[in-house]
Formats: C-alpha cells, sequence, structure tokens
C-alpha cells in the first residue's frame, strides 16, 4: 500500500485530517539535504496558514477559506527539506481541550482501538495557486498576473465526505464504544503522531493545547516560551497567550523542529528579538557550569489539585522517587499562590482577546456567507449565527461581557493583575533569569530549575461521554494553564500511561529539552 493510501486508511477510522495532500512532484531544494529535517513528514493543525489547501480552523466560517501565504512555520519547514502530508483536526478556532467541536466531527484517541471507518470516501480536489494570490500573498488580479508570469503550482488534496444530520451535525455511527477523546484542541495532530502517520506534528498551545492531547496519546507535546517560534499565519485565537509547539515520539525530533524554528520574525510583533535570544544563548554557555550537578526540581504545593485522580498522584511520586534515585534531581517544596486563580482568570482573559479576534468573520471580508439573508438586521449576524458553534459564540459572549464598561474592573482587570503576580511568583522561584525581565530585578541564586508536574487530573473521557458540562470541561486545562499565563517553556513527558509537564522559567526551552533528553 503507498503511503498516501496508508494515510488515508488510518484517517477514515480517526477522523485526524481535514485534508490531506497529494504527495508532492516538486523536488526539495537541495541546500534542504544539509537540514536536519530532510525527508521527514509532519502534519499541521488546520489553524496555520498554508497555500496549498484550505485552512478551516475546523469551523463552518472558513471552511472554505484559502490563504493567500504560508504560515512562517510552513516556510521554514519547506525550506528545511520536510513534506507536510496534511492539515488536522482541532476543537473550532482552538477553543477545547477535547477536539469535539470541529465542524468536521470529533477525532479518536490513538491508544484505543477502532476497526470501523467513520466515513467511506473523500472528495478530490484540484486547485491553482492563481485562485489565490501571488507568492507573497498580495491579491493581483489573475488577467494581470497571467501577463506577467506563466505558470502556477497545481495542488491536489483530499477531503473527508461526511454525513451530517439536518442541523449540520456530523454523523459517525461506528465509534468503539472504548474510544476516548483525544484531547485538544490540537487533538488531530496528536493522533496522527500517535499512530506513526508522520515523524512530528505542529500545534498551537494557547491554555494547554498541544500538552492535553499529547499527554492522552502517551507522546511529547512541548510548548515553547511565548515568542520564541513566529505566530505569523497562526490564525489568532488570543494572542498574548498563543505559542506554536511540536509533538513527536522522540525527543531528538522535537529538538530538531525547535531548533529549526527558532528564529526571530519581524511578520510577528511579539516575537522574541535577535537580542534577546543572544543573551539566553550566552546566560546557556554560561550554565554549563551547572552540568553533572543535580537539577533543582520545585514541587508547588498549589498542584495538588483536590480533582487529582489517586492513580496519577502516586505515579507523579513514583517518577519524582526514580529521578532522585538516579541522582539526577532533588526536590524542593515551593509555592505558587496564584495558580488557585489561574483558571478563571484565564479564561476571562481568552475570551476577552478571541472576542476581539473573532469579530472580523463577518462573511464580508472573510469567511461564510449565508446564502438566505433578508431582513433588515445587518448580515454579519446571519453569518455569525449559522457559521459559529455553540463553544465559539459562548466565549464571544463571555469576552465582549468582559471588555464592557460593567465587566472591565470586575473581570478584565482583576484577571491581568492575577496574570502579573502570578509571573512574579514563578520568577521568585527559578534561578535563571526570565529573559525579559532586568537582571537587577531578579534573581534567585538557590532557585529552582525546573518544575514537574502533571499535565492532566484524570485519564481522557470516555468519547460517548463527552467532555462532561462546560464548567468541568474547563476544569481538564487546569495544570497546563499557569504556565500559558506566564508564557514558559513546557514539555509533557509519559510515565505510566500519564503526561507530566516540565517546566522551565521564560527562555529556558533549551534545559527543558536536556532535561527531557536524561529523563528519557
Ligand atoms: N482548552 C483551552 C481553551 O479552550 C486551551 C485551548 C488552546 O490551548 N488552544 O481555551
Amino acid at each position: 500500500m503507498s503511503k498516501l493510501a496508508h494515510i488515508k486508511a488510518v484517517n477514515k477510522k480517526y477522523n485526524i485530517f481535514t485534508s490531506i495532500r497529494a504527495p508532492s512532484k516538486t523536488p526539495v531544494d537541495e541546500f534542504a539535504s544539509f537540514s536536519p529535517l530532510f525527508n521527514t513528514t509532519y502534519a499541521i493543525k488546520d489553524n496555520f496558514t498554508t497555500r496549498n489547501e484550505p485552512t478551516t480552523c475546523s469551523s463552518l466560517m472558513l471552511s472554505n477559506y484559502k490563504s493567500p501565504f504560508d504560515s512562517t512555520v510552513v516556510t521554514l519547514l519547506n525550506q528545511s527539506g520536510s513534506q507536510c502530508i496534511g492539515k488536522t483536526n482541532m476543537d473550532e478556532f482552538g477553543m477545547g481541550n477535547s477536539t469535539t467541536s470541529s465542524y468536521f466531527g470529533p477525532t479518536l484517541n490513538s491508544l484505543y482501538p477502532q476497526t470501523e471507518s467513520l466515513f467511506i470516501d473523500y472528495e478530490e480536489v484540484i486547485f491553482s495557486t492563481k485562485d489565490i494570490g501571488d507568492e507573497n500573498g498580495e491579491f493581483i488580479s489573475s488577467d494581470i498576473v497571467e501577463g506577467i508570469k506563466e505558470g502556477y503550482t497545481v495542488n491536489k488534496y483530499y477531503v473527508p465526505k461526511l454525513n451530517r444530520d439536518e442541523k449540520g451535525k456530523v454523523i459517525f455511527n461506528n465509534i468503539d464504544s472504548r474510544q476516548r477523546i483525544t484531547g485538544g484542541s490540537s487533538g488531530g495532530s496528536a493522533t496522527a503522531v500517535g499512530l506513526d502517520l508522520v515523524d512530528f506534528a505542529i500545534g498551537s498551545d494557547t491554555g494547554g493545547s498541544v500538552r492535553l492531547p499529547a499527554c492522552y496519546n502517551n507522546i511529547y507535546g512541548f510548548k515553547p516560551t511565548y515568542g520564541r517560534i513566529s505566530r505569523w499565519g497562526l490564525v489568532a485565537y488570543a494572542q498574548s497567550l498563543d505559542t506554536v509547539g511540536i509533538m513527536s515520539k522522540e525527543v531528538d525530533t522535537i529538538w530538531k523542529v525547535f531548533s529549526t524554528l527558532d528564529l526571530a520574525d519581524s511578520k510577528d510583533p511579539t516575537s522574541l528579538s535577535d537580542s534577546c535570544r543572544e543573551e539566553i544563548a550566552i546566560e546557556r554557555i554560561n550554565s554549563k557550569k551547572n552540568v553533572g550537578k543535580k537539577f533543582k526540581i520545585g514541587i508547588p504545593i498549589e498542584y495538588k489539585f483536590n480533582e487529582l485522580s489517586e492513580d496519577i498522584k502516586q505515579s507523579w511520586e513514583k517518577l519524582l522517587n526514580k529521578l532522585k534515585e538516579n541522582k539526577l534531581i532533588e526536590i524542593i517544596s515551593i509555592s505558587i499562590p496564584s495558580v488557585k486563580y489561574s483558571l478563571p482568570a484565564y479564561y476571562t482573559l481568552v475570551t476577552s482577546e478571541a472576542s476581539s479576534n473573532l469579530s472580523r468573520y463577518d462573511g464580508n471580508r472573510y469567511g461564510f456567507r449565508t446564502e438566505d439573508y433578508e431582513g433588515e438586521e445587518p448580515e454579519f449576524r446571519f453569518n455569525r449565527d449559522k457559521a459559529f458553534g455553540e463553544e465559539v459564540k459562548r466565549r464571544i459572549l463571555l469576552g465582549n461581557y468582559s471588555l464592557s464598561s460593567y465587566g472591565y474592573d470586575n473581570n478584565y482587570k482583576k484577571a491581568s493583575n492575577v496574570r502579573r503576580l502570578l509571573i512574579e511568583e514563578f520568577n521568585k522561584v527559578f534561578r535563571d533569569k526570565h529573559c525579559l525581565m532586568e537582571k537587577k530585578q531578579l534573581t534567585n541564586a538557590n532557585g529552582i530549575d525546573l518544575m514537574i508536574v502533571p499535565t492532566s487530573v484524570n485519564l481522557p473521557k470516555l468519547i460517548n461521554e463527552g467532555n462532561g458540562d462546560i464548567v468541568e470541561g474547563y476544569m481538564n486545562d487546569v495544570c497546563t494553564i499557569p504556565m500559558s499565563l506566564a508564557g514558559l517553556p513546557t514539555m509533557n513527558i509519559s510515565f505510566e500511561n500519564f503526561g507530566f509537564q516540565i517546566v522551565g522559567q521564560h527562555g529556558q526551552d533549551y534545559k527543558v529539552l536536556e532535561f527531557t533528553r536524561l529523563v528519557n
């Protein structure tokens, strides 16, 4: 069976991809053969723009949207000779932690059995880049382009033909009753890695969307420091927290991908500057003095959440004991009091940012346009009502409230204060300097190197049970959110079927990677 046929067959069972790319006939740039990623394959979450196929964010709103430009991540990976095989399914606009809120139906978990196909067939789509603009993303009328350039790239991709009920919801009748949610929102990326369809996958992590699905699929999932990998071309959910994450079964692959993408980008105003990166690199060289010494590992008492299952608690202790026995670590109990308030602070901030970011989708400039519009009310109201799912609408409403004159002081400002306090508390416990803070503000010479805490409070729920009620669903993010609010580099590793996070100070991505390699 060809590689493409295999991917299509597996996808029929697990519903991983929103589109599968036909293998490229264009030879890869010969310079790429020097790259450590040469000849690898990857999948990318469908909220990164690509010119070869639509960028849907798993929403009806963008189901036909084709971007005129590739995201920076895609450009760099293409230059490094890695082949993209498809775009992966996700919670709509990245809002969720189960990949069940996708307009294209749920993705299933790679660790649980699924023998039946969920859908029967694919549609083959062929389009030319002439339909979407030139390679710099500038829209030029096709007649003008025709005159100055000859030949366009012709792309081919495959999309599942899905059955829908009268409300437009996907119907999959044959899901195995043992199937569990794959986690989210980068669930398609995690399942693709879990089932060995690719060497690595790209996801986005705003509050845990790479780490939680990695944890539920027993793979590595790395969320770098905020600002280290360019967000250019990543459709914004909550831009002050959005990061680009990497998933793989091999730490070394994550290392290689991270070092390929770890570049300043003038197209992303929040990308860390070259001087800041240089400072981090110098500190890294200086810290080599500590090689051979034990890592000081902080365990925040606030992470002993009531919701944490007994099994995970025991496994956490076992992991720490194992590392102690191997003389790798020394354990220090620490306190980060604001962890307790992180979940409500996060949901106030992300919904506020999301309500503002999603206001651009009105069906006129972007996205879905209803055909049965009539009446006096503005047309965008109809478009948005039809094309956004329940969860997206809920968040737009919550965000609008927090940004209104009633909600601003009570919600938004308080949440921002919690975030500021949280960052200060992290700065007090870490030995390394936060790479964006002044030297004199810190540092704690006796501080910790890393923290090790669980990634989730429980095993993934059965897919038939859904993700519990709404607040229960939000609760599943309790372990991953503090690092997102503070922008800290964090790696999910698996131990005894559970996921644990290795967390470093802002800018200490390589320390996290090095430690993960040691534990491996
Ligand atoms: N589950 C969280 C949310 O719904 C995180 C999502 C993400 O990281 N994109 O906001």
